[in-house]
């Protein structure tokens, strides 16, 4: 398998980049405000010219997926596709609900400052699964629920999924678990979405706070 997907990782968290034909790229998420120093760091060393970037999907909107939304569209002049829930929110500027779902989440909520929420109007909202061909990937847009109500996913022909936040990666011993994330709307719309993933044809998970998770891991998870 030929990986299409380039990690760009900001330590809490990661967007990622989807490599197209005729060296057109996706970006799936944003990161922080401010995080465009470190993806023209990336675009450098992959040598990817940032107006090749046709679109931006947004997972969901949260924070740290949505923070540098309007620089990096800007910048890159990429339309921008989001759910029709979330993009409904970010229209409006409303941060998608967040809901600890760890006993450790729930104390770290609690102290947090609450995040500034981010406006913007995108260009694509989709409510059923949206194919990327026009933008020159082999893959799809699927809803999968579960962290938030409107979380999408992004599932490449060659079995890559970016699942967002749906769950995260944990290192132990050799192995990489699929572990629940820190925050979750419903733990079994999650397991559902996952298994729609798995039935599609979904091989490897990227999700933005951990590692990324085979198959096998995955299973284990929706059945844990
Ligand atoms: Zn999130």
């Amino acid at each position: 398998m030929k990986n299409l997907v380039i990690t760009v990782s900001f330590g809490f968290v990661k967007a990622f980049l989807i490599r197209g034909n005729k060296n057109r790229f996706i970006l799936v998420d944003t990161g922080l405000r401010g995080s465009k120093k470190k993806f023209l760091k990336v675009f450098e060393q992959n040598n990817i010219d940032p107006k090749s970037i046709d679109l931006i999907v947004i997972t969901h909107n949260h924070t740290d997926h949505v923070g540098g939304l309007e620089e990096m569209a800007k910048f890159c002049q990429a339309e921008v596709l989001s759910s029709f829930y979330e993009g409904d929110l970010l229209k409006k500027g409303v941060t998608s609900p967040v809901v600890p779902n760890t006993k450790m989440a729930k104390i770290m909520f609690k102290f947090m400052k609450k995040p500034t929420s981010i406006k913007y109007e995108v260009d694509h909202v989709v409510s059923k699964t949206f194919d990327l061909k026009n933008f020159s990937v082999a893959g799809k847009v699927i809803m999968s629920p579960g962290h938030t109500e409107g979380s999408i996913s992004v599932l490449l022909d060659n079995g890559e999924a970016i699942v967002g936040d749906m769950i995260t990666g944990k290192k132990q011993g050799k192995e990489i678990l699929a572990a629940n994330p820190f925050v979750a709307k419903d733990i079994s719309l999650i397991k559902k979405s996952l298994t729609q993933l798995i039935e599609a044809g979904g091989e490897i998970f990227y999700n933005a706070h951990g590692l990324a998770c085979e198959k096998e891991s995955i299973k284990k998870y929706i059945e844990s």
